[in-house]
Parts: structure tokens; C-alpha cells; sequence
């Protein structure tokens, strides 16, 4: 199984056409700056209730970030009568910071 949410910028490309988030509609282009935007994705293997079937969910800014509040909350009531630290929710998900070439 492999699932993840990812995000993702395209360089600007005259040759395709606007692609509108998946979720809200409203177009993935930054002017000036291409598109940009974050991918739920999962393709589910052998063993898994979804064997061979594959998803990927392309989600503008406001939307990914939306997302990624409703699993941090998800998050916060999996844990709630847990011992782990809730003080970190705030970057939960993100694995680095001015990372502008994704260099890390
Ligand atoms: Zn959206």
C-alpha cells in the first residue's frame, strides 16, 4: 500500500490547459508561477480492502490545507485520552520548511 498526500508545482506550460482543483474547482495556477497544489494519493496492494485500485485527489491551497485540518482533528480525537504531546499539532504533515527547491 502506498498512500500519501503530497504537494506539488508544475512549471508553467502553455500547452495544457488550466486544471481546476479537484475539490472546490477553482483553477491550480498561480500567475506567474505555474501550477500548485497538494495530492492525496493511495494506490492499495495486495491484502488491502482496495486491492488494484488506485486514487489520487489534486486539491488547490485552500483546499489541501483544509484537508490537512480535518485529519489534524482526526488526529486530536484518535489521541485525546493518549499519552503523546498534542503541542506539535500545528505542523502536522509537514516535513520541511523554505524548502523552495525541494532540495531536502
Ligand atoms: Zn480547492
Amino acid at each position: 500500500m502506498r498512500s500519501q498526500i503530497l504537494a506539488g508545482m508544475d512549471v508553467p506550460d502553455n500547452r495544457h490547459p488550466d486544471v481546476p482543483c479537484d475539490v472546490c474547482g477553482t483553477s491550480m495556477r498561480v500567475p506567474g508561477y505555474g501550477e500548485q497544489f497538494g495530492v492525496l494519493q493511495a494506490h492499495w496492494g495486495y491484502g488491502a480492502r482496495h486491492d488494484g485500485e488506485r486514487y489520487r485527489v489534486r486539491m488547490c491551497e485552500t483546499c489541501f490545507f483544509m484537508t490537512l485540518a480535518y485529519l489534524r482533528q482526526e488526529r486530536r480525537i484518535h489521541h485525546l485520552f493518549g499519552e503523546a504531546p498534542q503541542h506539535e499539532d500545528y505542523k502536522f504533515g509537514r516535513i520541511a520548511r523554505d524548502d523552495y527547491w525541494l532540495d531536502s
